[in-house]
């Protein structure tokens, strides 16, 4: 199929138009490049550089069959201090995108949408059914272009597929060894963050200045640290192909994306320490707002539907990351 992925220069887009290049689509990445990089693009995409407002009716008019959506802002402390910024990117361009795919006539959308549109839940894990209350503009944003594609499908018959992540870790090599991971700036995810601290150049930071911070020991968990169900970006990228060939017309879908199982951030950072052979010192700090206890999904409507499940573990989505974040160190890469 001829496709167009939407924020391709990203982590997770990245790697999914790698894994669509491989099973043989052909794809065309939509990116500004604003938080993606141009050389984490697959050397076999077509590259677009610009946005979903001005630019998509362009690229889509060349001929597409489906659309897979990542281009977003997707920082949940950013939002809370930008969020007319997150509404105008995430919503607003999001329905131009939809408008221009009307235009063109494309009728097919895998959707990135968000844990984040849940919020506070009520109760672990979370399934599709559950409220959806989210608590920052992130998650609110999110949930509107959910809302939007359920419109559009019943009104247009657009096919839809949400894909609510919970936490994605990782990274992936292609066939011929190229290698796509997470390399957020400023970075605020866990595991890279922790990784971070065991490359040697950490070693150098000066007492103190190498230790990752525990964001609050006192939730109501078994070790008093938050707990999170993680997902190899791998993992993920497969439920984007099985999501795309399940997209119907007039249909909106949404299915949430996690193993189900849920990891402390101590537990995450014991992991990196056996994973990097490295005692990573670990300093404790207050809670970051916003911040659930526990975030685990169901994701027993993906495997009934489509018979998707996650089969890689926290130790592969760790040795994974370390592998490319010791590589991009090597290339000298910040
Ligand atoms: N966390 C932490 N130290 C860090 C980064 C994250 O303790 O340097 C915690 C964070 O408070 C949360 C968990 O690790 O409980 C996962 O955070 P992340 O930002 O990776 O993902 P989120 O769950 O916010 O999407």
């Amino acid at each position: 199929m001829r496709l167009l992925v939407t924020g391709g220069a990203g982590y997770i887009g990245s790697v999914v138009a790698s894994v669509l290049i491989e099973a043989g689509h052909e794809v065309t990445i939509l990116d500004d490049l604003s938080t993606g990089h141009a050389d984490a693009i697959p050397r076999r995409a077509t590259m677009v550089r610009g946005n979903l407002r001005d630019d998509a009716a362009r690229v889509l008019a060349g001929g597409t069959d489906a659309v897979l959506h990542f281009a977003a802002k997707s920082l949940v402390g950013e939002s809370v201090a930008k969020p007319g910024l997150y509404w105008s990117h995430n919503l607003g361009g999001s329905l131009a995108l939809l408008e221009a795919m009307r235009a063109a006539g494309v009728g097919r959308i895998v959707f990135s949408s968000t844990a984040a549109t849940y919020g506070e839940p009520e109760r672990t894990p979370i399934e599709e059914t559950d409220p959806t209350r989210p608590t920052s503009p992130y998650g609110a944003s999110k949930l509107a272009v959910d809302t939007a594609l359920t419109e559009y499908a019943r009104m247009f018959g657009l096919g839809a597929v949400s894909l609510r992540y919970f936490n994605v870790a990782g990274a992936h090599a292609d066939a011929a060894g190229q290698w796509y991971g997470e390399r957020h700036s400023p970075e605020t995810h866990l595991i890279p963050n922790v990784l971070k601290n065991a490359l040697p150049s950490a070693s150098t930071a000066g007492a103190g200045g190498a230790a990752v911070k525990i964001f609050g020991t006192d939730y109501p968990t078994p070790d008093g640290t938050c707990v999170r169900d993680y997902i190899h970006v791998a993992d993920l990228a497969g439920a984007h192909v099985l999501a795309l060939a399940a997209t119907e017309p007039g249909q909106h879908r949404i299915y949430n994306l996690g193993n189900g199982t849920g990891f402390s951030v101590r537990q995450v950072v014991d992991v990196c320490r056996e994973v990097t052979g490295t005692d990573i010192p670990a300093e404790v700090g207050p809670r970051r707002d916003g911040d659930p206890a526990v975030l685990v999904a169901s994701s027993a409507r993906i495997q009934a539907d489509l018979g998707w499940r996650a089969t890689r573990d926290l130790t592969t989505m760790v040795t994974d990351a370390w592998t490319f974040a010791q590589q991009r160190a090597a290339a000298g890469a910040r």
